[in-house]
């Protein structure tokens, strides 16, 4: 739901399915805000992983700790306002990366919003650049031991212009320095 009209990441995971003959789909959103649609949607669905990391309270209200699917795949990382990049890393190293390798998806799918991005005008978030190829590290590897490497990233929210081309390039170069998988 969120902001949008579709949910492309949601719709991605489907197809992969549906189309491509894969088994376990994992989403990964770093967006500061709480992705209720493709919660959602994976509520029910044992081979589909949702991980988020978001402002906590901010719109839309979702996206608690608590909050695990009917199969224990939805695993929320709430942050609250201030939380910097370390508390980012923090959430991930000890919460999300361990989840999503217990899972071992076959693809990982990004919800790549970087208004979690301390310029950012809508939220309370204080990542930064290095933020974002530190967590695209992390996701890339992790990929490369479940999933052959294969990482879908879609963007989502910014709404710095300048903070949300930086982010996005620092997004991207880690992707495209990692080795064919
Ligand atoms: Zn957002």
């Amino acid at each position: 739901m969120g902001f949008c009209l579709f949910n492309s990441v949601a719709i991605a995971a489907a197809h992969a399915r549906a189309v491509h003959g894969l088994k376990r789909v994992a989403v990964m959103d770093f967006d500061v805000h709480h992705g209720n649609g493709t919660q959602a949607m994976f509520w029910d669905e044992p081979d589909l992983m949702y991980a988020s990391t978001h402002q906590m309270p901010l719109y839309p209200g979702t996206g608690s700790r608590e909050e695990r699917g009917a199969h224990g795949t939805i695993i929320n990382a709430p942050l609250h306002g201030g939380a910097d990049g370390e508390t980012f890393r923090a959430e991930m190293t000890e919460i999300i990366l361990p989840a999503l390798d217990g899972f071992a998806p076959e693809l990982l799918i990004i919800s790549a919003g970087f208004d979690a991005h301390v310029d950012d005008p809508l939220a309370g978030l204080c990542f930064v650049e290095e933020d974002y190829a530190w967590v695209t590290r992390e996701l890339v590897a992790l990929a490369d031991r479940h999933a052959g490497g294969r990482v879908v990233s879609s963007l989502e929210g910014g709404y710095d212009l300048d903070a949300l081309a930086a982010s996005a390039a620092a997004h991207v170069r880690v992707l495209m320095d990692a080795p064919a998988g």
